[in-house]
């Protein structure tokens, strides 16, 4: 594995590869890899012949009062784990890079970015956007390989990449979860021991919609309810919001119908922790 922290050099080995018709994978990460990026590592390993993560803690998606500095980082452990996994390289820009003076181009995903996350995250998904139209330019790959578990970013990213052409294809790779059910999350570091027991009320709480819905509910007030009731169980988890709604738009669905997104977000302690489960409805 090679890291790379320019970006013309970056650009010029995928150039390289494409033209010598081999597939590349790209894997964007801000770091502090665990199983959750570990598996859409081995995903692109295994249909890619050319595999690119990139690590960069995109300063442009953490508002004035977030954990931007907080963030955990440990780019050595981070190198090992992805040589381990068979990644090609690691693109490791600086931010002076990828943001130098006089840099304003902004990318907004209108509607689907003012919901859920981001009301309570005002321009956080601009951020990633232009952050990911970034990568995508200086990385072209064939594939690009995001989480289910950041269910509205990879809404946004899709609709991004259909608006604006960019002629990669999207593989969404399922919420990798511990094994009580909490999904992987580079800041449940920020818990602590109680908060971390307390937090898996809110993979209770998707699987109490998944039960509902298996039984043949179909009103989400019903189905928001008892999710509010099982967490609520727990004092310290503050909700944020659950939202059951469509997986292209993210519009509300007072009635359960085809591809449906209930998704939710809660502080614990310190941490900002998001969740979600995708249903096919009849
Ligand atoms: P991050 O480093 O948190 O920005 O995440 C980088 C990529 O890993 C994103 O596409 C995330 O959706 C994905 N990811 C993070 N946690 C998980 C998880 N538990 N399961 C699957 N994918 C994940």
């Amino acid at each position: 594995m090679e890291t790379v922290r320019d970006m013309d050099r970056m650009r010029g080995l995928v150039e390289r590869a494409r033209a010598a018709g081999r597939v590349v994978g790209l894997v964007p990460t801000m770091g502090f890899f665990h199983e959750g990026h570990l598996e859409l590592m081995r995903r692109a390993r295994a249909e890619c012949d050319v595999v690119v993560v990139s690590l960069f803690v995109n300063p442009t998606q953490f508002g004035p009062a977030e954990d931007y500095d907080a963030y955990p980082r440990d780019f050595e452990r981070d190198g090992a784990l992805a040589e381990e996994v068979g990644v090609d390289y690691l693109f490791s820009p600086g931010a002076e890079q990828m943001y130098p003076e006089g840099f304003q181009t902004s990318v907004s995903v209108e509607e689907i970015s003012k919901v859920m996350c981001g009301a309570i995250r005002p321009g956080h998904f601009d951020g990633v956007a232009a952050v990911v139209a970034k990568l995508f330019n200086i990385i072209p790959a064939h594939k690009a390989y995001f989480g289910q578990k950041d269910a509205q970013q990879l809404v946004i990213i899709k609709r991004m990449a259909e608006d604006l052409n960019f002629p990669l294809e999207m593989v969404a790779v399922p919420t990798v979860r511990e094994e009580d059910g909490l999904a992987m999350s580079s800041r449940n570091s920020y818990l602590s021991q109680e908060e971390r027991r307390a937090a898996t009320v809110l993979y209770r709480s998707l699987e109490t919609a998944a039960s509902l819905i298996e039984s043949g509910a179909r009103n989400a007030e019903v189905i928001r309810g008892d999710m509010e009731k099982v967490i609520s169980t727990e004092a310290l988890v503050n909700l944020e919001y659950i939202v059951i709604c469509d997986n292209i738009y993210l519009q509300p669905l007072p009635e359960l119908s085809g591809e449906v997104l209930v998704a939710l977000a809660a502080r614990v302690g310190v941490a900002r922790l998001i969740d979600s489960m995708v249903f096919d409805v009849e």
